[in-house]
Order: structure tokens, then C-alpha cells, then sequence
């Protein structure tokens, strides 16, 4: 039987209606080459409100070159007006690679007897994070796989409290986001009181038929628990969610339906949408062949989803790991992403030491190996601010009133002094010298870009002051 399409149902397959999907897709299909309809959709785009799953699913079909180009074009303007040229930098934080699941694109899964199981002590935290501190991290995002006994909600919590609590020299943890298996209201909850910030989850497909052949065994098999779980986390008093798919796993077109149906769904009953959107693809990793999975995307088809999710819902950051190479991560920063990692390590307890091969604890190949001073740098010459900002969570923007603010228009006399603090902050205690010299002149050159007056003042004075050795100024 057909189930309705409902975006304010708390039922998975009723905001995630595989009926709208198809119908979408045909429509979509049917009005590719549509010209009218097409302006009609980019005028709309134009007014910086966002589109529709239906709308922006037509102009991922459209394949006319000019008209991707003005998409293309769009996303950047976007970009600009929203984000302006900062970069808001941050890390993975394996704590363990323990998981009941079967996910069977992940070397976590169960069943893989060939890797090395680790979970950090709460010793190895301290040494993980000095690590991550050390590098000038400020920002991390914690991923555990799912295991009632290995991984309980309490490890979980009480590494949470050992991250924020380690303060090393000028270092400091300041915001962690958490990516852990869907959980109970209650144990949302007890995450929202230990102050985490983002939390994140990866919805992997939307395709129910295909979720569950790609999720065999464990309780991550349970489509509508996984799904309905950022309305559980919202319930539990988090607001701030942060959506993500696994491109490559299903057809790109049914997920970025389904991606912006979900982001619909939050907004109609939460009334915010997600905070972040990741947008990882598919990689090789012990016992994992990407080949093996047949709806892998291009770069071009990768860029332009990026381009339209920039366009979708403008108030979402979106996220790009290392799990893309260095050329792939700049043309996407341009076209919408405003949120990056650096220096990863995607194995349990890889900061403090580089694994041996033999030994590898990895949930995917990184593609872009540099130290974290390289890509302050790289994205200094590109003309961008990396900026380590955490001010909204610690002030209390999240969900609605992070919202507002951005929506008053007000963010660039918030966003562009903080992003100058911080990285002033790095550029004091962790830069080398040629990137400190880079920085330097860089935030010279940005200041008079803080559009009011006295903001402008607050924040000089505050650079001078964070040269004289005092840290953590905010807007
Ligand atoms: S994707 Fe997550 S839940 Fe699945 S096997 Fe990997 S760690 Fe476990
Ligand atoms: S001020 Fe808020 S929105 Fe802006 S970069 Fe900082 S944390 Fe993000």
C-alpha cells in the first residue's frame, strides 16, 4: 500500500516517502530540458530562500551546460553572501572501532576479523587530544561504532568530559560534535547536558529497500529507528543536527531527494532544519572495494550536488572530510562547503602514533595527507580565512537563534571578527613561520571587512590583546 507523503509525520517512511522520491525523479526527469520552469526554479534560488526537494531535484537533472554553469555561478554568490571567504576548521576523533553492525561498506562491520580493534582509554584520550591540541585544533567531531558493551553511552559521556577538560599550554577543545549510532531520547539527553555540540549522523541511503540489504545484521538494520533519530535527538533536546548521506551506496538523485526531504521533515516539525549536511563518498579501506559498489559519482556530478545543496537551504553548513584529495576540496569550497577537516586520522588513536601498516584500525583511506599548518596555508593563498570559531555553541546560538541570526543578516559582524581571533590565536601558537607571515598580512587585509564600526574596534583591540599571550575572545 502507498503511504502518504507527509513531511510533519514522525514515521520514516512517511517523511521519507519512496513514492514522492519517484514521483520527483520522473517529474524531474520529464522537465530537464524545461526552460521555463528552469528560470522559474534559479529566479527562485536567486531570492536566497532556499528550494524545494522537487525543485532543486529538477535542476540536478538538468544536464545544459550553460544552465549548471548559472547554478554553479549561484552557489558561489551564496556562498559569498552566507560564509563569506571563512572556512571553519575541524577534526575526527576515532574514540573506538568496536561495532556490532554489518554495514557492509564499512571495515567496522561485525564480520571483519582481519582489523585491529582498539578504544582509547581515557588515558589515550588525553594524549589523542594533547596531539589534536598541539596541531591547533579547536573543534572536534568524536565517531565511535555502535557497541553496547565496548561503547556504552557512559564511555561515551565520560570521554566527552576528559576532551573538554584538557587544557593544554594555549589549547583547548572547545566545541565536540558526536557521530554515534541512533540512541534512545534518553541517551540524547545525557549527550545535550555534556554540552556536545553538532549532533551528527549519517543516514548512509534513504532507500529503505536498499538501507536494509546494505545494513544485514545489528540494530543499525532498523531503518525507521535510524531515520527517526534526529526527531528522537531534537526531542532530547539537541538542536543542532547534522544530516549526511553516503554517495555512491544508491542513485545520487534518490538521495539528494531524500536528503532535502529530511532537512523539509526537520524544519516542518522542529522548526529548524539541519545544522550541517557531510557529503562523503564512498573510499577504499581494509576488506572495502569501492568498485564493488556500482552508483559511485564523478567529480562533476559530485560538484554540482554540492553546488545545489549550497543553493537548497542556505543556512546549512556543509562539511567536507579528507576523504576527498586536495583539488576535488577546492572546488567544492568555492561552491558551497564551509566546513572542512585537516590533518585527519581516520584510525583509533592515529594522532598520537602513525599505525603500522599490518595493524590497520581505519574506517577509510585519506586522500589528503597534509599537516594542518599546510592546509591553513593552502587555504590562505586560495583567499580564504580558516577560521576556528566556536563562539555560536558557547554563547548559546544553537537551533533557533543560531537561525535568526543568520537570518537577520547579522552573521558577518559575528563570523568574520571570530574567525579573525581565532586564527590569530593560531597563528600565535601554532604556526610556522611562513604561514604565520601569510596569516598575518591576511587579517590585516580583512579587518576592514567587519561592517560595523565598533565591532571593527572590539576586534582590534582584541588581536592585540591575544598577542599579549590572552585567548578566547568572542563575538
Ligand atoms: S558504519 Fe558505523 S555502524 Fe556501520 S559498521 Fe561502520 S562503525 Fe559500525
Ligand atoms: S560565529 Fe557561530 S556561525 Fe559564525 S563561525 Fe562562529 S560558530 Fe560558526
Amino acid at each position: 500500500m502507498d503511504r502518504m507523503y507527509d513531511p510533519k509525520s514522525l514515521k520514516a517512511e512517511e517523511f521519507i516517502s519512496h513514492e514522492e522520491i519517484m514521483d520527483t525523479l520522473a517529474y524531474a526527469e520529464k522537465n530537464k530540458d524545461n526552460r521555463e520552469l528552469i528560470d522559474s526554479i534559479l529566479q527562485k534560488a536567486e531570492k536566497r530562500k532556499g528550494l524545494s526537494h522537487r525543485e532543486a531535484s529538477v535542476l540536478l537533472a538538468c544536464e545544459d551546460e550553460a544552465t549548471i554553469q548559472r547554478m554553479y555561478d549561484l552557489a558561489e554568490q551564496i556562498k559569498k553572501d552566507f560564509y563569506g571567504n571563512r572556512i571553519v576548521m575541524f577534526a575526527p576523533l576515532y574514540l573506538s572501532n568496536y561495532c556490532v553492525n554489518g554495514c557492509v561498506y564499512c571495515p567496522y562491520h561485525a564480520k571483519n576479523k582481519h582489523i585491529a580493534r582498539k578504544k582509547l582509554t581515557q588515558e589515550d584520550i588525553v594524549r589523542e587530544v594533547t596531539a589534536l591540541q598541539d596541531m591547533g585544533h579547536k573543534r572536534l567531531a568524536i565517531e565511535a561504532g555502535e557497541d553496547p558493551v565496548n561503547n556504552p553511552i557512559e564511555y561515551i559521556l565520560e570521554s566527552i568530559k576528559t576532551i573538554y577538560s584538557i587544557k593544554h599550554k594555549n589549547g583547548a577543545i572547545r566545541r565536540v560534535n558526536v557521530n554515534i549510532a541512533a540512541t534512545t531520547v534518553e541517551n540524547y539527553r545525557k549527550l545535550k547536558e555534556a554540552g556536545i555540540g553538532t549532533y551528527i549522523l549519517f543516514q548512509e541511503t534513504y532507500h529503505k529497500e536498499s538501507y536494509e540489504k546494505l545494513h544485514p545484521t545489528g540494530p543499525k538494520h532498523n531503518y525507521a529507528y535510524h531515520t527517526e533519530a534526529m526527531d528522537r535527538a531534537m526531542e532530547g533536546g539537541i538542536d543542532d543536527v547534522g544530516l549526511g548521506v553516503l554517495f555512491g551506496l544508491e542513485l545520487y538523485k534518490y538521495e539528494f531527494a531524500g536528503l532535502l526531504m529530511h532537512a523539509e521533515h526537520l524544519e516542518a516539525v522542529h522548526g529548524v532544519g539541519p545544522h550541517t549536511i557531510s557529503v562523503p563518498r564512498i573510499k577504499r579501506a581494509d576488506d572495502i572495494d569501492p568498485s564493488t559498489f556500482d552508483n559511485g559519482i564523478d567529480d562533476d556530478t559530485f560538484a554540482k550536488i554540492c553546488a545545489l545543496i549550497r543553493i537548497s537551504v542556505p543556512y546549512t553548513g556543509m562539511i567536507i572530510s579528507t576523504r576527498e584529495s586536495k583539488a576535488v576540496r577546492e572546488k567544492v569550497i568555492r561552491l558551497g562547503v564551509s566546513q572542512i577537516s585537516g590533518a585527519s586520522r581516520t584510525s583509533v588513536g592515529g594522532y598520537c602514533e602513525p599505525e603500522p601498516e599490518e595493524d590497520n584500525s581505519a574506517q577509510f583511506d585519506v586522500s589528503d595527507n597534509r599537516t594542518l599548518d599546510e592546509v591553513v596555508h593552502w587555504l590562505m593563498d586560495l583567499g580564504y580565512i580558516p577560521s576556528f570559531c566556536t563562539a555560536c555553541y558557547r554563547e548559546g546560538r544553537t537551533g533557533d537563534r543560531f537561525m535568526s541570526l543568520c537570518k537577520s543578516g547579522q552573521i558577518q559582524n559575528c563570523c568574520h571578527p571570530n574567525a579573525l581571533m581565532t586564527l590569530k590565536e593560531y597563528l600565535m601558537d601554532y604556526a610556522s613561520p611562513a604561514t604565520r607571515q601569510v596569516g598575518e598580512s591576511l587579517i590585516r587585509s580583512e579587518l576592514p571587512n567587519i561592517p560595523k564600526e565598533k565591532v571593527r574596534q572590539v576586534c582590534e583591540d582584541h588581536l592585540e590583546k591575544i598577542e599579549q599571550g590572552i585567548r578566547d575572545f568572542r563575538f
